[in-house]
This record gives structure tokens, sequence and C-alpha cells, in this order.
């Protein structure tokens, strides 16, 4: 079974009127303001998963700055779960602005049968205390709820992107010491945490992190795949895509050539999800 971990949708009256979303919505409009960043209902993503042999899919929201917005966006995803069993696992993606209403709704869709809580992201600007103090709180919430948590990370380092923002490694190491038994998913490698893994008072506290591949076509050298599995082992790297940003196939094309044993192509592409959702 091949699970794309990383996944996001968008309700129609989105996808069909992105400029007015744009005006409405500022983290939106630095997103996906460009008419060429694609974005998916879940028919669209449904026929593109079975075009490419992908049987589930993980499938996030956005993170709105606008609270109504993102109930709204959430409640799709939840709805699309509902219609498409086994084939959507809904996350519940948390609106940007923190606070007591955005955890509420959080435990509300884990209650109402969402996956897991994710993808959080800060695309405004470089993540402060402040916002760590938030994905604490979501933790502390998927925890309850014995779910995993995927986080929005980017390389510190390198070309800039629509949404790269700041980010320093060393919270996420301190996020794996304050809450070490809470699965935490970090896209897109990690911003590159898993070379750190070689500390060995990084991977003291990593047993719970997992990293996904999201966008590495972009981003990346194929041999990341082989080298990530040298260092984590095959139980830690999950396939994600980031549809519809980049297809399945094209990371199928790399990882086939990437020179992974069976044990850790398995994980990468399906198993790990599956432990990681209790499929
Ligand atoms: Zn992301």
């Amino acid at each position: 079974m091949i699970i794309d971990f990383h996944t996001h949708i968008f309700p129609p009256e989105v996808v069909e009127n992105r400029e007015r979303f744009a005006a409405r919505d500022e983290v939106f409009s630095r997103v996906y303001g460009n008419p060429k960043a694609r974005m998916v209902t879940v028919e669209g993503h449904l026929e593109a998963m079975a075009q490419d042999g992908v049987d589930a899919a993980v499938v996030c929201g956005f993170p709105w700055a606008d609270p109504g917005l993102s109930e709204m966006a959430n409640a799709y995803v939840l709805e699309s779960q509902k219609r498409f069993p086994g084939r959507v696992h809904a996350f519940y993606t948390p609106p940007l602005s923190a606070g007591e209403g955005a955890l509420g709704a959080a435990a509300d869709a884990l209650k109402k049968g969402m996956k897991g809580i994710g993808e959080v992201a800060f695309y405004r600007a470089e993540m402060v205390e402040e916002d760590w103090a938030h994905v604490g709180e979501l933790a502390r919430i998927a925890r309850q709820f014995s779910v995993p948590l995927l986080l929005h990370v980017n390389e510190p380092v390198g070309h800039e992107y629509p949404g790269k923002v700041g980010i320093r490694l060393r919270d996420i190491w301190r996020f794996t010491v304050d809450f070490p038994d809470q699965p935490l998913v970090l896209a897109h490698w990690g911003g590159g945490l898993f070379f750190y893994e070689l500390m060995k008072s990084v991977r003291t506290s990593a047993g719970k992190l997992y990293y996904d591949t999201a966008a590495s076509p972009f981003l990346y050298d194929p041999s990341v795949y082989r080298i990530a599995a040298e260092i984590l082992g095959p139980d830690r790297v999950l396939f994600g895509s980031d549809y519809p940003l980049i297809r399945p196939s094209r990371y199928f094309r790399e990882i086939d050539g990437a020179g992974l044993s069976p044990e850790a192509r398995a994980g990468l592409l399906g198993e790990n999800a599956r432990k990681l959702l209790a499929l």
C-alpha cells in the first residue's frame, strides 16, 4: 500500500475564486496568489492518486489567517474523509492566528475523526517563542488523541521561495526534548535536521521524530533518500508529495533510482505511514 503523507486540497469555491480569497487572506495570497500555484479539490486529488498508483493520502488544508476561512476549509477536508474513507486521511490544519479558539477547534476536529494535526505552518515570518508555545499546545491536544503532528519546516539556507521563513533547527530539537513521546512529522526533510541525528544528544530524544519528503525534487539531490535512510534507518521517513505542488510519479522515479534496501523502500512508501496513522 502506497501512502502519500503530505498533500493539500481546497474547497471548489476557493479553487474557482483564487483572487477573491487572496484579497481576503494575506497568507493565502503569499503562497497561492500566483495563478501558477496549483490547487485541487478532493476529486482532482483522487484522480491523480489513481493515475500515479497512490492508495491513500494524508490530506491537509491551509493555515488561513482568517479563522472563519480555516473552519470552512477544514470542514471540507473532514467531509472528504467521510466521502472517501480509507483513501483520504484528514488532518486538521490550524489557522495562523493562535489563541484559545484555535485550540478548541483542533480538539473538536479530532473528536470528529480527523487523524492528525497539520500541516502546521507559520508562513508569515520567522517562528518565534510564541509560535512554539502554540505548537506545544497543539502537541498536548495531539497527545490526548494519540495522533501525529505535521509541521512545516524549511531549510535555514539556500534559495528563497514563497512560504520560506526563518526557522531555527535548535527549536525543533528543544521540542523533541519537551515532547519525547509525541510523534512529530517534519515536512520537507525537516530542513535538514536529520543530518544532526548523527549527534548523540540529538538522537537521544528523536525516537518519535519523522521526516517527510515533500518538495524533495525541487530542493534536494536524489541521493538524499539513501543518505537519510543510512542516518535514520528504515522507520522514520515518510513519502509525502505536497501534491498538487509535485506529482507522486516524479518522486517514484527518484526513489526507484535511490538504491534503497527493500525494507527502507517499503517503510518510506507506506509502511511507516500505516503504523503512524494506526491503520
Ligand atoms: Zn510545507
